[in-house]
């Protein structure tokens, strides 16, 4: 990037969210840039099946309607700047982004960030991770074809996971830390309905065992206390998402590491809005993603309009 580039809108995010803000706020005529990471697309391009998002009554793979998201933007001239986001000063009026790319100064942020895997910092997990323990399924579960995996969690992401993996693996194990399952009841259904998996209530998974790959894991029931060893090839961690927020975090209001905002998407500070995973929000979902972004893109454009006339 070099020297400070200018822009009245930088939308941090490449994800869904990221993407339909700068498309909007592209119709606005805002003089933009998107920040995203080497790999673009966010949480939605690691969905095996995404069935719940109007205008796909056969469902579509997350890989694809990440991508063709995208490409829209792209359509409209979205600009796409590959680079992190490192933190964030106010200057006067404006603010400075300082990136992984260099520093961009503008006068509007919209954060679309989402979140990242939370990990569950067991013994193992980081020395294995590529070597049997993944965080995405859809990217690595053909690597277990016919081979028997676990995977921990029970919300929508490990069930969608377990089911998606029963269809490659020989054996699946859910983990879960508790007796029942947080998923929606329709995929709860569809899981139980598969027999190749094995539901380990009341667990959590204490180390993943391996030298060069995963073995096995150790388990703790925590109802029963009993500690067992159980071999698997593969782990896939599906317990939660943990926000990109710390390069803001100075600048704007968090709930529990979430941006907080208002019904316009406006975060505490002034400029800068939230869209997406990223953002204090009851549901979490692509549908929801993309309705913040529209009203962040539209919130920004009338700040700029505010800030224009003084
Ligand atoms: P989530 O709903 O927060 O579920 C996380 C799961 O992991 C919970 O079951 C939780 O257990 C468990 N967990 C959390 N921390 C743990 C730890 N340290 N050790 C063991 N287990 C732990 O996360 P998610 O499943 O990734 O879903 C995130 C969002 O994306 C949700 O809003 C979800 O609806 C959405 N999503 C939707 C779809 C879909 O619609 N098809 C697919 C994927 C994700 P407890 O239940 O005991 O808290």
């Amino acid at each position: 990037m070099g020297e400070t580039m200018t822009k009245e809108l930088v939308v941090v995010g490449g994800g869904v969210a990221g993407c339909t803000a700068a498309m909007y706020a592209k119709r606005y005529n805002m003089d933009l840039i998107l920040l995203e990471k080497a790999a673009p697309g966010g949480q939605t391009a690691t969905a095996s099946e995404i069935e719940n998002y109007p205008g796909f009554p056969d469902g579509i793979s997350g890989f694809e309607l990440a991508e063709r998201v995208h490409q829209q933007a792209a359509n409209v001239g979205v600009d796409f700047v590959a680079g992190t986001a490192e933190s964030v000063v106010r200057d006067g009026d404006d603010w400075l982004l300082k990136t992984s790319g260099g520093e961009i100064r503008t006068k509007a942020l919209i954060v679309a960030a989402g979140a990242s895997p939370r990990r569950l910092e067991v013994p193992g997990e980081r020395d294995l991770y590529g070597k049997g323990v993944s965080y995405c399924a859809t990217c690595d579960g053909m690597f277990y074809r016919a081979r028997t995996v676990a995977v921990a969690g029970g919300g929508n992401t490990a069930v969608d996971e377990a089911i998606y993996l029963s269809q490659i693996c020989e054996k699946v194990y859910l983990v879960h830390r508790r007796d029942e399952l947080r998923a929606e009841a329709h995929l709860q259904t569809r899981a139980f309905q598969q027999e190749s998996i094995e539901f380990v209530w009341d667990s959590v998974i204490t180390e993943i065992i391996g030298s060069d790959e995963v073995t096995a894991i150790k388990v703790h029931n925590k109802k029963t206390e009993a500690d067992s060893e159980m071999p698997v090839d593969g782990v896939f961690v599906a317990i939660g998402h943990e926000p990109a927020t710390e390069w803001v975090a100075d600048v704007v209001e968090l709930k529990d590491s979430f941006i907080e905002t208002n019904q316009e998407m406006e975060s505490s500070a002034p400029g800068i809005f939230a869209a997406g995973d990223i953002r204090d929000t009851p549901l979490r979902q692509i549908t929801t993603a993309v309705g913040d972004a529209s009203i962040a893109a539209h919130s920004a454009w009338q700040y700029l309009q505010r800030i224009a006339v003084g």
